[in-house]
């Protein structure tokens, strides 16, 4: 049996909006385990971005409990949080948030750099090229997003996730920005990943997309279940 990388149990999460508490995420129970590739689906305002926020280490549950690899995530501090964030999860974004004024390579070491001054320069350009070799994008290391297409720049992000080797990689909306057939490319980079033993969570409504997945979850009003 694949050990497990998350598991939840009730989590939950209300926002207080005035005097009224909304529930968006209503006590969820959801495990994936390693090499898995889940696809979350659901119609917009369904909750799908603040459960996949909760699993990134981006946002604290309201209730309930979160374990990432056995780790008792609900316990941490805010800082241990970063820190964990930051190792072991791997952020794909709808809008790609690359720094502009940072190459393709620079951006992919970026959270290295995060990491305690551990790695050189030298050390970082080097892992950041084998990560965009990963992804297609060798010969792209020194080029700015600006002169990146939006497919590339996706690739890079790509990179940038999978440089810390996470224990997960979580994708909201991967190819939401891209036409059908960059979206495409991305999905097979996905699948690819994914058969090289990457678990990955990726939120879509798109059912095309969400068929690259292995399992389908479905979320309605806060509430998920399995298709
Ligand atoms: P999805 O990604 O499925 O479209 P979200 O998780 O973004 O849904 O949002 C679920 C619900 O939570 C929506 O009704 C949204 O308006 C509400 N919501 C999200 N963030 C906040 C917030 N910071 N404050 C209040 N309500 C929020
Ligand atoms: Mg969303």
């Amino acid at each position: 049996m694949r050990r497990t990388i998350i598991y939840t149990v009730n989590l939950t999460r209300n926002y207080q909006v005035g005097d009224q508490v909304l529930p968006v995420l209503r006590e969820t129970n959801f495990s994936v385990r390693q090499g898995e590739f889940v696809a979350l689906m659901g119609a917009s305002g369904s909750g799908k971005s603040t459960l996949l926020g909760l699993l990134g280490l981006l946002d604290r549950a309201t209730s309930g409990e979160y374990w990432l690899e056995g780790l008792a995530v609900f316990t941490l501090t805010q800082n241990e949080l970063s820190a964990l964030r930051g190792k072991r999860i791997g952020f794909i974004f709808q809008n790609f948030n690359l720094l502009p004024r940072l190459s393709a390579w620079e951006n992919v070491a970026l959270p290295l750099s995060y990491q305690n001054g551990n790695y050189s320069q030298e050390e970082q350009r080097q892992r950041a090229k084998e990560a965009l070799a990963r992804v297609g994008l060798n010969h792209r290391l020194d080029h700015y997003p600006m002169k990146l297409s939006g497919g590339e720049r996706q690739r890079v992000t790509i990179a940038r996730a999978l440089i810390t080797n996470p224990a997960v990689i979580l994708a909201d909306e991967p190819t939401g920005n891209l036409d059908s057939r960059r979206g495409e490319e991305i999905m097979r980079l996905l699948r690819e990943l994914h058969q090289d033993g990457s678990t990955i969570v990726m939120v879509t409504h798109d059912t095309s997309i969400a068929g690259y997945a292995n399992r389908i979850c479905t979320m309605r009003d806060g509430v998920l279940s399995e298709n």
